[in-house]
């Protein structure tokens, strides 16, 4: 997922005439100071932690200003934050408006229907997690005509808005369905969104890329993102791999083996620390590097289990022994393998040759490997 902060978010608002407060980003409490002192963030302003998590209205991640000594003390008290896991590394420096009243909206996908889906709320601001269903209001757009003017009405109606403030939100929604088309995002998000006067003003940003189009947007390749660095490298050799808290790495193919695994496993009490899916591949050398990657993550144990349909087991069996000897003795773990299916038998004595019992029953092999583990950071 590619997650926007709220300053890169505002960006491509901006590219797009969705109206914003003035604002800069500051690295440090000298900038911050800066950006007051030379008027290019006019006073009073708010500082806002610049971290993928929300919440931070509630976390003391956004505070406010009058002058350049306060924006430097309060840069200064959320650069030093760890913000739900996240080092703050970055601040926004914003105007602070007069807020007539704070509404929510967004797009998103309705994976249910299959459509967009735009929602509404008239009570938007750092309570939306509260507010009841029966007050969010939520329309599917067919996303041939895109939003048209039945559906711009309805949220004008559900925001209480008419005349002047009613056209500018006819504006924004123009605009808020081209950033989700044409960036193809999954979650286009303003909240709180002000009514200032005749106009609307998006106070916060949250925009995420779907994964899947991001070749399409080389622009958003440097975007800072949670993926952890093997995660990353991974990613480079399109390979389905994740890192979790647990010490028991998982080999596995395709998406629903390889979640139950990790049920067995946790079921069993242990706690699978990274697992990687190897699809529908069985192509030595791919398996080696898979497999040379899991190492990299240093698990206490290693749980395979493979099942040949479509992926052949002795090819398998020959792309791990293959990486195994690759692996120096000091980073050598224990492996508990279970493979069945196409070519089991061949797969199982190339393994056998190589000094790794396939256990066939499911329970058996995942206890050896979390038995394996225990004891183990
Ligand atoms: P979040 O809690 O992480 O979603 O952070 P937000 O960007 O939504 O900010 C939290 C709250 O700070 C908002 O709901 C507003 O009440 C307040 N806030 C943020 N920016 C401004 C601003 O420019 N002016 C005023 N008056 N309040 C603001
Ligand atoms: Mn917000």
């Amino acid at each position: 997922m590619v997650k926007l902060a709220e300053w890169q978010g505002k960006n491509v608002f901006r590219k797009y005439g969705v109206a914003l407060p003035r604002g800069e980003v500051a690295h440090s409490p000298d900038e911050a100071e800066a950006l007051v002192r030379t008027g290019k963030v006019p006073l009073p302003c708010v500082v806002k932690a610049q971290v993928l998590a929300g919440g931070r209205g509630k976390g003391g991640a956004v505070r406010f200003a009058n002058s350049p000594e306060e924006a430097r003390a309060q840069a200064t008290a959320i650069l030093g934050l760890e913000f739900k896991g996240e080092k703050v590394r970055e601040v926004l420096l914003e105007e602070k408006l007069a807020i007539g009243r704070e509404v929510y909206l967004s797009l998103t996908l309705d994976r249910t229907q299959r459509l967009p889906l735009l929602i509404a709320s008239a009570k938007g601001g750092v309570e939306i997690e509260s507010v009841a269903d029966s007050e969010i209001d939520r329309q599917t757009v067919d996303p041939f005509p895109g939003l048209t003017s039945y559906e711009k009405r309805r949220v004008a109606k559900v925001f209480g808005l008419s005349g002047g403030p009613a056209r500018s939100l006819d504006r924004l929604l123009d605009s808020l369905w081209q950033v989700f088309q044409r960036e193809d995002a999954e979650l286009v998000e303003i909240n709180p969104l002000a009514v200032v006067g005749d106009g609307l003003v998006a106070l916060d940003a949250k925009v995420i890329i779907e994964d899947d189009a991001s070749f399409r947007h080389p622009e958003y390749a440097e975007v800072r993102d949670d993926r952890t660095e093997l995660e990353e490298i991974a990613r480079e050799k399109e390979i389905a791999f994740v890192q979790l808290d647990g010490n028991i790495g998982v080999i596995a193919n395709g998406a629903g083996l390889t979640m139950a695994t990790l049920d067995v496993l946790k079921e069993l009490g242990g706690a699978p620390g990274v697992f990687l899916d190897l699809g529908g591949t069985d192509d030595p050398t791919k398996v080696t590097e898979a497999f040379l990657l899991m190492s990299r993550a240093r698990p206490a144990s290693v749980f395979l289990n493979i099942f040949g349909g479509v992926t052949r087991c002795d090819t398998v069996a020959k792309g791990l022994v293959e990486a195994m000897r690759q692996v120096p003795p000091s980073e050598r773990f224990p492996l508990i393998a279970r493979i069945r299916g196409n070519n089991e038998k061949e797969g199982i004595e190339i393994l056998r040759s190589a000094g790794v019992t396939s256990v066939s029953d499911l329970r058996a092999s995942a206890q050896a490997a979390v038995d394996a583990a225990r004891g183990h950071p």
